[in-house]
């Protein structure tokens, strides 16, 4: 969702991520769920969590669940907070986790999912410089908000159908989750897709040999065609409900004519290059517009149609106490729906499609600030099977 990169997964390929736990009321059943489809799901858990219920990071460990970490406190502010508090989260996190594995703390894998995944070129860079690998996901469900599980069960089949491959984000401390789960396993499996488990790459446990096309979401090829979108124009809106309709002599020559009805000049006796000239133009003649039905004046296009979502980002809410939690609503599927559908090709002159453009754009701006991560590739190991 935030960067050009992703896991190199192949069509109709889905990992499935679960952030903020474990609470075990909800990530016991998610477990049972799991190994009732006998997948394994990569899990991205909070430092408090760990330390409020260290039996819920073991059962993890001991279901073959990939750990990953999540901060210590899950702040949603670490797009802007001091590096040094950053760091402080990330070590704190890993700390807690580490330490409800007890001994064997070689379980922790060294993936990190930023809070709201409020991303900072500074925390990635830390991150890497600890040989960390950051996640984000290529869809949420949205199971955050206050929807229905049957909400979040569809808006994860359509943001997955419309990439068709990618990281699923869901949240093991919701009922709603714990809820729409079955389904959504089921569903997927009806439809064809695997489920695949990502570990950390190991001296025994090499990393899978890809090559870097394969870590682009749509990566570019000598068959498809690439294009930089230009940049959106500053729209100046005039204050004038109505603006006057375009004149005849808008379209016209110095005289005042539209395209002439009848030769301007003498084919017949016109020569190119010695050649005579053709008597008639292969193409059809031009009929005269019908002027006096045009309007005088025209709407002045809606600001609407020039609307562009500028937060797509999924963002998460912090976890403890309940009560202080502060949730934030996301534009739900709009940008991810009109990038798919432009990426499947339907851009066309409508609305629509008008929007999908401009999203799109707003799409390659963000990838282009965010480019600089170092994806480490070397740490992560795919293994794939059946759902
Ligand atoms: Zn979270």
């Amino acid at each position: 969702m935030q960067y050009p990169e992703t896991l190199p997964l192949e069509d109709h390929e889905v990992v499935l991520s679960f952030d903020d736990g474990p609470l075990p009321r909800n990530s016991n059943q998610i477990l049972d769920i799991l190994a009732s489809e006998c997948v394994k799901a990569n899990f991205f858990l909070i430092g408090q969590m760990a330390r409020a219920y260290p039996e819920g990071v073991r059962k993890l460990r001991d279901a073959g669940h990939t750990i990953g970490t999540h901060s210590q406190n899950h702040p949603l502010t670490m797009n802007h907070m001091p590096i040094e508090r950053a760091k402080q989260e990330i070590d704190d996190g890993i700390a807690s986790v580490k330490a409800a594995l007890g001994d064997d703390d070689s379980a922790l894998a060294p993936f990190f999912r930023i809070p709201g995944l409020e991303r900072a070129t500074v925390v990635e860079d830390y991150l890497a410089s600890q040989g960390i690998q950051t996640w984000s996901a290529d869809f949420p469900a949205d199971d955050w908000r206050h929807i229905s599980s049957s909400r979040v069960y569809e808006l994860a089949m359509k943001r997955i159908e419309a990439k068709g491959r990618g990281i699923l984000l869901l949240h093991d401390i919701h009922e709603r989750t714990v809820a729409a789960l079955p389904r959504i396993l089921h569903e997927l499996k009806a439809r064809g897709y695997r489920i695949v488990h990502v570990v950390a790459a190991t001296p025994e446990r090499p990393a899978t040999p890809t090559d870097p096309q394969q870590w682009h979401l749509h990566p570019t090829s000598e068959t498809v065609a690439i294009s930089h979108w230009p940049k959106i124009p500053n729209f100046v809106f005039a204050e004038a409900g109505m603006l006057p309709a375009p004149s005849l002599s808008d379209f016209a020559g110095q005289d005042g004519r539209l395209v002439p009805g009848d030769e301007p000049f003498d084919r017949a006796g016109r020569r190119s290059h010695g050649i005579p000239l053709p008597q008639e133009a292969p193409w059809p003649r031009q009929s005269p517009l019908a002027l006096d039905i045009a309007a005088t004046a025209l709407p002045v296009p809606a600001l609407s149609i020039f609307e562009i979502q500028e937060n797509p980002r999924a963002t998460a809410q912090s976890l403890l106490p309940p009560s202080q939690r502060a949730e934030q609503t996301v534009p739900p599927d709009r940008e991810t729906d009109g990038i798919a559908k432009l990426i499947r090709g339907h851009g066309g002159a409508s609305r629509r499609g008008m929007r999908a453009k401009l999203h799109s754009v707003s799409r390659g701006n963000r990838v282009a600030a965010h480019g600089r991560r170092n994806t480490l590739k070397h740490l992560v190991q795919i293994k794939k099977r059946s759902v």
